[in-house]
């Protein structure tokens, strides 16, 4: 238990499918083939997802942060190799760079939407550039169309980290297919979490889906036991994850429009409050991924502790720009600033969106945001 009347990420996750989850535990378990990990259930979630989304390969891995690791390898960038990256995001963006020996550099952010701003992406390459890397960012997605336009007119690779933006759609194609390479994390607070560890690798590319599906395991083609074709990892996927993971696919198009709908009511109801110094994200489902409903706030830590005496639980992602935390910094420009991803740090509060929330739990958020930000208004309500 949380103790929060509306705690920020479900407690109750699981909990329909609780039943199931013990089932092929046990079936699994007990199965003769005693096949644990990379065996039929991870090949059938591969080919649903492939299916669904209309690409040439899906490849199950360890995780959001190893698929991101994968991708940049199978790219073969390393040591002298430059990465464009967010400034204003999570720390696999940078992290995975850093420790294949390349060198990250951050681009700023557009200042509503928070998402890397694809011209200044652009100015940022360099000869040394390999990739750009945009990341979808809680509530809205990267402008994939501006930026596929500026990684082919420079010539380098596009990776798009759609970690956070499984079944999101923009101009008509799904997350995770605009770029070279895409991503997906199954942590259990992602749109299509899982109670464990995992993600894909999503690729349009055929070979670079053969590379990864090496890289994976240790260099590995998959029909030659023990013959190595390259330096890879341990990066493979479990079986009952696979096997619980189809078994709640159905039902993820139904978690999504419930945290939709949640978002439009929010945003419904806070748009009024732009003027007082509370902005939500733009409205509609256009390239949208409501994993997270992030308000930008001028007294947000004020507004975040209203907020939790009503039981309200919140979170601050993130308070610091990425080139501005200590293992970042010395890849960071001596003087060099990122005006809006300081601007979102201050600013950004993330509100409890998941699709277990009540109406009733939601509207007393949106009430309680209110009422904050207009006290007499909502007095007089
Ligand atoms: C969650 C996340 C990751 C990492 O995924 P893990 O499965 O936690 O390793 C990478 N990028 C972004 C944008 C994320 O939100």
């Amino acid at each position: 238990m949380t103790g929060y009347r509306v705690p920020f990420f479900a407690p109750d996750l699981f909990e329909a499918d609780r039943a199931v989850l013990l089932r092929l535990v046990r079936e699994i378990g007990i199965a003769p083939e005693q096949r644990f990990i990379l065996g039929e259930h991870t090949a059938r979630l591969e080919r649903l997802l492939r299916a669904e989304l209309g690409c040439a390969d899906v490849i199950a891995c360890g995780s959001g942060t190893s698929a991101l690791t994968l991708i940049l390898h199978a790219m073969d960038i390393g040591p002298g190799d430059e990465v464009v990256v967010p400034a204003f995001g999570c720390a696999p963006l940078a992290e995975t760079v850093v420790n294949l020996g390349a060198t990250p550099v951050f681009a700023d952010i557009r200042p509503h939407t928070m998402v890397v701003d694809p011209d200044e992406a652009g100015r940022l390459v360099t000869h040394r550039t390999k990739a750009i890397v945009p990341a979808h960012m809680f509530s809205v997605m990267a402008d994939m169309p501006r930026l596929r336009e500026v990684a082919r007119a420079h010539g380098v690779r596009l990776i798009e980290d759609s970690a956070v933006a499984q079944g999101g759609v923009l101009a008509g194609r799904p997350a995770g297919t605009w770029g070279d390479a895409g991503l997906f994390s199954f942590v259990q607070v992602k749109t299509f979490g899982m109670p464990g560890e995992g993600g894909v690798v999503v690729t349009g590319d055929p070979g670079l889906g053969r590379t990864v599906r090496m890289l994976r395991n240790h260099g590995q083609d998959g029909t030659n036991r023990f013959l190595h074709h390259r330096i890879g990892y341990n990066s493979r996927f479990d079986e009952i994850q696979a096997a619980f993971q189809l078994h709640r696919f159905p039902g993820l198009a139904a978690r999504l429009d419930r945290r939709a709908e949640i978002a439009a009511y929010y945003t419904g109801r806070f748009t009024p409050l732009a003027e007082r110094g509370v902005v939500p994200p733009p409205p509609g489902r256009e390239g949208r991924c409501y994993y997270v409903y992030c308000l930008l706030a001028e007294r947000r830590d004020e507004l975040a502790a209203h907020l939790g005496e009503q039981g309200i639980q919140t979170h601050v992602y993130y308070r610091r720009p990425l080139p501005h935390q200590p293992p970042f910094a010395p890849f960071a420009p001596p003087g060099a600033r990122w005006p809006h991803a300081e601007h979102a740090c201050d600013r950004i509060l993330a509100l409890p969106i998941h699709p277990n929330l009540t109406d009733e739990q939601v509207t007393g958020v949106a009430d309680a945001v209110c009422e904050f930000a207009m006290p007499r208004a909502a007095a007089a309500r």
